[in-house]
């Protein structure tokens, strides 16, 4: 089966009616990026830059980040993208040189988007070194943890002042970069009609959206039973941020966990999701489904589980659709 799923490094992620998506890796450090390519991803859907700035005692230096992003823009060409997320610390993610406050409840605290914002001269220094690296190959900006329109225009704000100043200094990037947001808070999903008219894309952070929308700390075991991504509500969330972001022209991608998991990829199918990011080892098993199915069933099963009230139900559901296709 691996030997199988292994011819299919090379091959294009399409259906058997000629719908093409993406599947690309989620990576933590330069060294995966590595992995990926071995496991044929088409490019990277989210670069986790949190490695930068952990284990260390002082925060990375602009020349430093831009090293990083480099390295592995370079290895994907100048055509695949890589889709670089600004720094998303605080939650479980702490810097022990930063003072960070200690927090009741850290998940629904300072943590990502919210701390950039409040440390401009941080954020900045991060986005004049994806910017820099943009001039190697298709780099796309990603913010985390967006809650707000304000917040997403204040993080432009500043990303347009490091333009700026990378332009006076006669330092190239890209100036047509694409920026995008994750849509991991529900208040983001609920109004993704009016954030789709300011952005160029989104990726579905399902791993934080099934959290705050079921109220379940996604590392509490003893919540775990309400941890679920097949649930009605969530999967009306994902359905409704497609349908926002394909009616404004925008594409839209998923880079939670639930991206890679092969029950949850017809329906993500057949919604029309553009973009799954995953684990690099979830890329090829992944490929190896798509290829087997028509973006026709994919639709037939997205709306038969729309009407369905139960994850469980709903799981099961599409397990038996897919085994009778496949
Ligand atoms: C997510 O929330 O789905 C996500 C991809 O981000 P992280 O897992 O890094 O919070
Ligand atoms: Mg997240």
């Amino acid at each position: 089966r691996q030997k199988e799923a292994k011819k299919l490094v090379n091959e294009p992620s399409i259906t058997l009616d000629g719908t093409k998506v993406e599947l690309v890796a989620n990576i933590g450090n330069p060294e995966d990026a590595k992995w990926a390519v071995a496991n044929g991803a088409e490019g990277i859907g989210l670069f986790r830059t949190e490695f930068l700035y952990m284990g260390r005692n002082e925060l990375p230096s602009e020349e430093e980040q831009f090293e990083a992003y480099k390295t592995v823009v370079t290895m994907f060409g100048a055509q695949r993208p890589i889709v670089i997320r600004t720094l998303d610390i605080g939650g479980d993610k702490e810097l022990s040189y930063m003072d960070m406050p200690k927090e009741k409840n850290p998940f629904l605290g300072y943590r990502a988007i919210r701390l950039c914002l409040d440390r401009p001269e941080i954020f900045k220094t991060q986005l004049r070194a994806i910017l820099r690296a943009s001039a190697y190959g298709n780099i796309k900006l990603m913010y985390p943890m967006i809650a707000t329109l304000q917040e997403l225009r204040a993080a432009n704000q500043i990303l347009e002042a490091a333009k700026q100043e990378l332009a006076s200094e006669n330092i190239p990037f890209n100036t047509a970069m694409e920026v995008g947001i994750m849509v991991e808070i529900p208040a983001v999903a609920v109004l993704a009609d009016q954030f789709a008219t300011e952005v160029d894309f989104f990726s579905i952070g399902t791993n934080d959206l099934i959290q705050y929308t079921m109220a379940a700390d996604r590392m509490n075991e003893k919540v775990s039973y309400l941890y679920q991504p097949f649930n009605p509500a969530v999967l009306r969330l994902i359905q409704g941020v497609i349908a926002a972001a394909h009616k404004a022209g925008k594409w839209v991608g998923m880079c939670g966990e639930m991206a890679g998991d092969l029950a949850a990829i017809p329906i993500l199918l057949g919604m029309g999701l553009d973009e799954f990011s995953m684990s690099a080892n979830a890329i090829l098993p992944a490929r190896a489904l798509l290829r087997q199915l028509t973006q026709k069933d994919a639709q037939r099963i997205a709306q038969a589980v729309l009407k369905m009230d139960d994850a469980k139900e709903i799981r099961d559901f599409v397990e038996q659709a897919v085994s009778a296709i496949v």
